[in-house]
């Protein structure tokens, strides 16, 4: 069987590659291979203009018309990834069996669109299968609008195997790590998962419905992958977990490993770190395999939105950590803490006390965008119209509305400016 696989492009204000590859589509392509599918893949982000610190780096793009909601704000909407020719010349003279696309930010569903309209026209007789992240989240929306012969959300994995004719064996699928060499002729980092889903249950994320539960692969696994890819020159090793310390041991296991083999490597942790679960042995074991710059979870101090949110991290949690991270050797500005910036009805004045707070201790502040993801809980108060999945943006905050807490959007960008202000001090006078 021959399958094209599709990573679309992303149509946003703004897009930059931080450490973005489609895992799960990857690890499911992996599957496929492993079932003697002959795949063809195009990742039609896999081309930077520019390359930055730790394999990241800014994506081509051009400018294109901006859909109708977006027509009053004033800023350029852009496609990013490869050019249209580019993306046909490599079909030319190809026969396929299935096509298949995944999908990421629900906002980005243009892109996958545009990649149907493409194919449909080139391969009018060859099935096309939708899924990913829009799929799952907005199903009824891709089904409406992606033209695809086949959208299938996350909990239908059983179905699109079946559709497939694939044997489907979960342990197997999810213990998969990708050969990123079958799918990139060149790699700047790499992207692995050490475990799928989260055992919290933050009520503005939507982790259940993309993975439910918490599945772990074997220790051993994990060290080969890295090790194999640190051999082959990779500097740079991006954990996708969202509970990588859940079940500390499990991370000090692998760290140790890791440890042992001085591989002379770096770790980013983008998705966040759980500060309850760091203890003194974790932190120097951060240190000593070269975490960069390690992300963890905080989102605010406002201990009923804490509660609200699934309790992670307390404020003791909080301080007792990053008191572990400096006596591991972290120093002042070496290490960050997301707050999220924009939720509904947030007082800007808190946050602000929040980030002053967090840079009393040393760390960065990384402010993440709250945007209203579809499926959490948090999303049923949002009025109908954030059903359009172009109005999820979170680079347009047409759902946080400052003057509900007597503030204007004045106040808003001057809390981003003041946090990347206070972030600088930090190179300027590291302690
Ligand atoms: S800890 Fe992170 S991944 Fe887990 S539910 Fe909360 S926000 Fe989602």
């Amino acid at each position: 069987m021959n399958i094209l696989a599709i990573n679309p492009w992303i149509y946003d204000f703004a897009a930059y590659d931080f450490w973005l590859k489609p895992y799960g589509f990857l690890v499911m392509l992996n599957y496929l291979k492993s079932k003697g599918i002959h795949i063809d893949y195009i990742d039609c982000l896999d081309e930077k203009t520019i390359k930055a610190t730790f394999g990241r780096g800014k994506y081509s793009n051009v400018i294109v018309e901006k859909p109708d909601v977006f027509k009053s704000i004033p800023r350029y909407f852009k496609r990013y990834g490869i050019s249209l020719k580019d993306f046909e010349t490599r079909l030319v003279g190809k026969k396929f069996d299935y096509i298949l696309i995944t999908s990421s930010m629900t906002y980005w569903y243009p892109g996958a669109n545009l990649a149907v309209n493409i194919l449909k026209k080139k391969f009018p007789s060859t099935k096309i299968i939708l899924g990913g992240t829009y799929a799952t989240l907005c199903n009824a929306h891709a089904k409406k609008t992606s033209g695809c012969d086949l959208v299938f959300s996350n909990e239908n994995l059983e179905d699109f195997f079946k559709t497939l004719g694939v044997d489907f064996n979960y342990n197997k699928l999810y213990e998969s790590l990708p050969a990123y060499e079958d799918f990139y002729a060149k790699l700047d980092y790499i992207v692995l998962r050490t475990s799928w889903g989260c055992p919290f249950d933050c009520n503005y994320c939507a982790i259940k419905k993309l993975f439910p539960g918490f599945f772990r692969l074997p220790e051993e696994k994990i060290v080969s992958f890295i090790k194999k890819y640190a051999e082959k020159g990779i500097k740079d090793f991006v954990l996708y977990d969202d509970a990588f310390f859940y079940e500390p041991d499990y991370a000090k296991n692998v760290l140790k490993k890791i440890d042992a083999l001085q591989l002379n490597i770096g770790f980013h942790t983008p998705n966040a770190l759980h500060l309850r679960f760091l203890d003194k042995e974790l932190a120097l074991l951060l240190k000593n395999t070269g975490f960069t710059n390690p992300h963890f979870g905080l989102e605010t101090l406002d201990p009923s939105l804490q509660k609200l949110w699934g309790d992670k991290v307390n404020k003791h949690d909080l301080t007792e950590g990053l008191k572990l991270l400096r006596d591991a050797g972290f120093k002042n500005g070496e290490f960050s803490v997301y707050l999220l910036l924009g939720f509904p009805g947030q007082n800007l004045d808190d946050l602000r006390k929040d980030v002053e707070f967090l840079n009393s201790l040393g760390a960065r502040v990384s402010l993440a965008e709250f945007s209203p993801v579809p499926g959490t809980t948090l999303f049923k108060e949002y009025p109908k119209e954030f059903d359009e999945p172009l109005l999820q943006n979170n680079s347009i905050f047409g759902f946080y509305k400052p003057a509900e807490a007597g503030k204007s959007m004045q106040d808003f960008w001057e809390i981003k400016n003041f946090v990347r202000e206070l972030n600088k001090a930090f190179h300027k006078s590291p302690a």
